[in-house]
């Protein structure tokens, strides 16, 4: 089998190799993935800081043909790549093919980006003197990624790291090498020079710490874990670095008594157990009030009896598998903890086997589960979601903000008043109003509050925020 290598200074590197799985087929190969070591790791920075002053001075149109060069790819072969993510990750395909399309789509953003690069000119307060403004790029960016979404994360951190003339060093998930392989490859083909984008594949420990130790690392941008998150944060104080971290969610979703019933199912389905209840911004707590609680919870359990758990690649099924074996015990581990707290086992909860062997889980449902329990505190990441009653809205709107995590939050209601107000009190850093907690733009901003996320924004122009850094210009007239 051909080994995918780690891409170093403009060449492709690297003989030892990790296998690549498929959740929904263990059996299945999906390739061969390098796996890089601590010096391929200080080889791709030096290769980064190398490369810096030349990226950071290159025109704003060679940036924008390349941005665009590598967004109009990814959308030309949207079936294949969505085909690999589906395989590496197991994610249903038209969800995988649906992801690829939005990897495209920020990579054509900010190749838009590019072209529309301005500072301000003000005057100054004393005569006779000009001030401009102007944001200048970081230097190398140490890019670290989680394995649920293998093709848009990589995206939206690489296509503007590279717009505002950073360079970068990629280390993505170990889990879904492959992916990131391919956007790499393609932005390599699509004209970078040597050592503007490389490509370490491998462990956490190893490369991800390397470049955690590194002071020529002037920035990273990372999303996944709590625990490595504030690794990250320590390791990049010391160098003095700045920093943006995207971690957990612990999403409510509050479902009032006036709500469409309908809509509130359909948001509750998707925020809680499409992509296997493996997104950031999937809602684990279902806050429903009292007068409507009984009926949503027959709704919502009729609807989880028809959604079809198996193989990612197949056509007609709804959720696909557990990403590997440590997350489906995390998962399991979590329904027994589930059943010893008190709350009520209403569906799903076992195990199942499908034609090819994977890790499949039934979508699980608690109901009867307080807001004080492990399963409503701590981010499960899995198809597993508790349903919280409650009295009225204002208890509804104190408990969905009791949580240590702030990235999402949704309201099913028809009520204006209640909407408004949820809109402006929730504590999260998005709301969705009759919309699932999951399923974001590209070109608006994306990120939390409170223990979910650190430093600025990612995506749309607010991106610039982390990628660049303000410079203050005085000149005498
Ligand atoms: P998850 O539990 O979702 O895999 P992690 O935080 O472990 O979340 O992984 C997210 C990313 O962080 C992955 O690319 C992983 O390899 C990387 N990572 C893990 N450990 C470290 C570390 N010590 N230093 C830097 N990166 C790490």
């Amino acid at each position: 089998m051909t080994i995918y290598q780690n891409l170093i200074a403009g060449e492709w590197v690297g003989s030892d190799a990790t296998k690549n799985i498929n959740p929904s087929n263990t059996n299945e190969v999906v390739g061969l993935y390098a796996d890089g070591s601590t010096e391929d790791t200080k080889n791709a920075i030096a290769a980064a800081k190398a490369a810096f002053p030349a990226w950071s001075r290159s025109g704003i149109w060679e940036r924008h043909v390349i941005l665009k060069k590598a967004g109009d790819e990814i959308m030309a072969r949207k079936d294949e790549l969505g085909a690999l993510l589906a395989r590496e990750e197991g994610k249903t395909l038209p969800e995988a093919i649906g992801e690829t399309i939005r990897a495209s789509q920020i990579f054509e953003f900010f190749a838009g980006e590019a072209l529309r690069l301005a500072g301000e000119v003000v005057p100054s307060v004393r005569p006779n003197i000009g001030v401009e403004i102007t944001r200048d790029p970081l230097g190398v960016i140490g890019i670290i990624t989680p394995w649920n979404f293998p093709i848009a994360i990589p995206a939206w951190k690489i296509a503007p790291a590279l717009c505002y003339g950073n360079t970068v060093v990629f280390k993505p998930a170990e889990l879904v090498p492959g992916c990131s392989w391919a956007i790499v490859d393609i932005l390599h083909r699509a004209g970078l020079p040597k050592g503007v984008l490389n490509l370490v594949m491998g462990k956490g420990s190893v490369v991800g710490q390397a470049m955690l130790d590194s002071p020529d690392v002037t920035g990273i941008t990372f999303t996944g874990s709590t625990g490595t998150g504030r690794r990250v944060a320590a390791a990049s104080i010391e160098h003095n670095r700045k920093f943006q971290l995207e971690m957990g969610g612990k999403n409510p979703m509050v479902v009032l008594d006036d709500a469409d019933l309908t809509v509130a199912v359909e948001a509750a389905a998707n925020s809680g157990f499409f992509s296997t209840g493996q997104r950031c911004t999937a809602s684990s707590r279902l806050i429903v009030t009292e007068g409507i609680h009984d009926r949503f919870v027959a709704a919502l359990t009729e609807k989880l009896n028809t959604l079809v758990v198996d193989n990612a690649m197949k056509p007609g099924t709804h959720i696909g598998p557990v990403v590997d074996e440590k997350q489906l015990k995390t998962d399991t581990d979590y329904i027994e903890i589930g059943r010893k707290e008190g709350a009520k086992l209403a569906f799903g909860g076992e195990l199942i086997t499908r034609e090819t062997p994977g890790f499949y889980l039934q979508p699980t449902l608690f109901t009867e589960a307080t807001n004080q329990m492990r399963i409503s505190r701590e981010e499960i990441f899995g198809p597993v979601v508790s349903v919280i009653r409650v009295k009225d809205y204002d208890d509804a709107l104190a408990t969905a903000n009791d949580t240590p995590f702030g990235l999402s939050a949704g309201i099913a209601t028809t009520s204006l008043k209640h909407a408004t107000h949820f809109k402006r009190n929730s504590e999260a850093g998005m709301v969705m109003v009759n919309l699932p907690t999951a399923g974001v733009d590209f070109h608006v901003p994306f990120g939390g509050r409170k223990g979910s996320s650190y430093g600025p924004r990612e995506q749309g122009k607010y991106a610039a925020e982390f990628y660049t850094s303000v410079k203050t210009a005085y000149t005498l007239a």
